[in-house]
């Protein structure tokens, strides 16, 4: 007898499922079961993400307004804060207005998502949420990393909180680590360094040799932690950093 796909009645929501791992785990979602409202800022990215489980719309986690009308619209049971961004260098080249934009969009967004689609998980009788952080945050700290690592130990506190809140109520709230992941974006951060340096494959070697494994990770890796956190089989983890980063904060 075949067994039920993992995410057999899960609505998921995805922000930033245009690319990189949030594309890689709305995929797999809908793969195991999930219906999955696939969103992101950049409508293009999402023109070609096609499977009968996902549904895609633009949505930009810094409107509160079009959050709040989605989670109202689509009620998930289900939610993925996956937008993110990485801020390079140290306290003496950032910002107040990068800080801002890090923190709005790393931790900010994750705050108004969370708020919007947590009653109708607590009307629904329960609900996983799954925050992006990152191994760079209360974990381990990276060079020339400040605002990122400061925002995704935000994340980190932000996750216990309302784990804590809301665990006699049938929600968890867990936070994933990864380390380095090959994405678009890390393409271009690879590429950035290796205008830097001279080379791409020195700005490449340089990302490679912090990672005990030799390599770094696939979306694909990732999205298996999400997929395990959005299902049932995790029922008995919450308020906890999940790292996946191939040994490095070891
Ligand atoms: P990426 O950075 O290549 O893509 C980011 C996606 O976010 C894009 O599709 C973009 O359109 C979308 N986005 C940007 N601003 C948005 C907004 N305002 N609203 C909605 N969507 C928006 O993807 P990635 O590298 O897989 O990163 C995804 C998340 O994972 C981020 O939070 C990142 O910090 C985190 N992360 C990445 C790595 C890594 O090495 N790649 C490691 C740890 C954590």
């Amino acid at each position: 007898m075949s067994q039920p796909l993992r995410l057999a009645g899960k609505t998921v929501l995805v922000t930033a499922a245009g690319q990189g791992i949030g594309r890689a785990s709305a995929l797999a979602m809908a793969e195991t079961g999930a219906r999955v409202i696939a969103t992101d800022v950049n409508a293009d990215l999402l023109a070609d993400l096609h499977h009968d489980a996902i549904e895609t719309q633009v949505l930009d986690v810094l409107d509160d307004t079009a959050v709040q009308t989605t989670m109202n619209a689509k009620k998930p049971n289900v939610l993925f804060n996956c937008a993110g961004v990485v801020h390079h260098g140290t306290i003496l080249d950032c910002t107040t207005d990068e800080w801002d934009f890090a923190f709005n969009l790393n931790v900010r967004a994750m705050f108004i998502a969370t708020q919007a689609a947590l009653p109708h998980m607590l009307e629904q009788g329960g609900g996983s949420i799954i925050n992006m952080s990152s191994a760079v945050s209360s974990i381990i700290a990276a060079p020339n990393r400040f605002a990122y690592g400061a925002s995704k130990a935000a994340v980190v506190g932000l996750t216990k909180s309302v784990a804590k809140d809301f665990v006699t109520q049938g929600i968890r709230c867990n936070a994933i680590c990864p380390g380095t992941v090959e994405s678009p974006s890390w393409h271009e951060r690879v590429t950035a360094l290796g205008e830097q340096l001279g080379s791409y494959d020195a700005a490449l070697e340089q990302f490679v040799s912090r990672q005990p494994m030799g390599r770094v990770a696939t979306a694909d890796e990732i999205a298996n932690l999400v997929v395990y956190l959005a299902s049932d089989e995790s029922a008995f983890t919450t308020g906890q950093t999940h790292v996946i980063d191939g040994g490095w904060a070891s």
